[in-house]
């Protein structure tokens, strides 16, 4: 028997060490190069605003193939080579199998297994589906009993909690019956680290991942194995793992550690605000009619409401000097 967020590490850990997890999901930078381009100039703009800071550390938090880093430094080199030149990029990525895919895209680069070993520096960061993988607990109220998930055979069992970990007006004290309530300590603690991070040095994290505005209540843990969505639960290791970012919970966490916050906005909106549309445009004026007809459906995909443009959101937490960072302007 072992415990949800235990038993989803394990099988996380199993699965990026083992699978191309590209056969079984993309991701918005594998569908558009634009959306890297936009994040690196986003840092690039950030960096301006900060007043230069020279060495600045870019680091992007679970980098997959290296896609998104190699579209951003693309577009760094070619509009911001004084922002080029003063960046060190490091990489935080636990995928023995894909740092070295990375390594391959992103020579130079530094690795880490987690932020607390980032050197003492000026930092932009970037995560897009980072958050998502990070383990979850989940904790069930029937009635006025709470119980805490453990998997055991592919099944859930529940062990009664008393108190659950966090206060109860947290978890919607008074609602009556069944209710599920997930809890990312992982996630948590990224945001705690970025926060007495850039509280105290200049700079700025800018997340990209799906989940709801608001906090909210129900089962959100899904797998996909094998190109489709399969059981969480049985044959960890074989498929992607992954829950809703509870936005609120995380933005919260930073700001305690004391930094300003910005958004969460959806995905779409951000990215039109950034360009995604023109920049499109002028790639397809270049190409064959079929390719420019691609291009622009991608860009689509990434943006409109009823695809991943009002699902997945962009999060900015920011060093208290730091002004509005691009794209967040009300
Ligand atoms: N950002 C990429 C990949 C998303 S998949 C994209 O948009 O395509 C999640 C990434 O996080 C993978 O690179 C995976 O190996 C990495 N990862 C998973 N768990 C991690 C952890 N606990 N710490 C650091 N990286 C992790």
């Amino acid at each position: 028997m072992e415990r949800l967020d235990r038993f989803m590490a394990r099988a996380n850990a199993a699965y990026y060490a083992t699978h191309d997890p590209y056969r079984d999901f993309t991701t918005s930078p594998e569908i558009s190069q634009v959306f890297g381009e936009i994040l690196g100039l986003w840092a690039a703009v950030v960096w301006e605003q900060l007043g230069r800071p020279e060495p600045v550390l870019l680091v992007e938090a679970g980098p997959g193939r290296g896609t998104l880093m190699a579209d951003a430094l693309r577009a760094i080199g070619r509009v911001a080579p004084a922002f080029r030149a003063a960046l060190r990029l490091h990489l935080i990525e636990t995928s023995h199998r894909l740092r070295a895919l990375q390594a391959e895209r992103l020579p130079g680069a530094t690795w880490h297994d987690g932020l607390d070993t980032l050197p003492n520096l000026p930092v932009l960061l970037l995560a897009n589906e980072f958050l998502d993988v990070l383990p979850i607990r989940q904790f069930v109220r029937r009635g006025a009993q709470w119980f805490e998930r453990y998997v055991e055979e592919g099944r859930f069992l529940e062990w009664a909690v008393r108190p659950p970990p966090l206060a109860a007006g947290d978890w919607g004290e008074g609602a009556e019956g069944i209710a599920i309530f997930e809890l990312n300590e992982s996630a948590l603690a990224v945001g705690q680290s970025l926060g007495s991070h850039l509280s105290t040095r200049p700079g700025a994290a800018l997340f990209l991942d799906y989940g709801p505005e608001h906090s909210a209540c129900g089962d959100s843990l899904q797998a996909l194995g094998n190109g489709r969505p399969t059981d969480p639960l049985t044959s960890p290791g074989s498929s992607d793992l992954t829950a809703h970012v509870d936005f609120a919970a995380f933005a919260a966490a930073a700001h305690a550690a004391g930094v300003a916050i910005y958004g969460p906005l959806a995905q779409g909106l951000f990215l039109t605000r950034l360009g995604l549309f023109q920049r499109t445009d002028r790639l397809a004026r270049t190409q064959p009619p079929a390719q420019a007809a691609a291009l622009i459906e991608s860009a689509r995909r990434l943006a409109e409401p009823d695809r991943m443009g009002r699902l997945f959101k962009a999060l900015a937490l920011c060093s208290p000097a730091c002004p509005t960072p691009p794209g967040f302007e009300a």
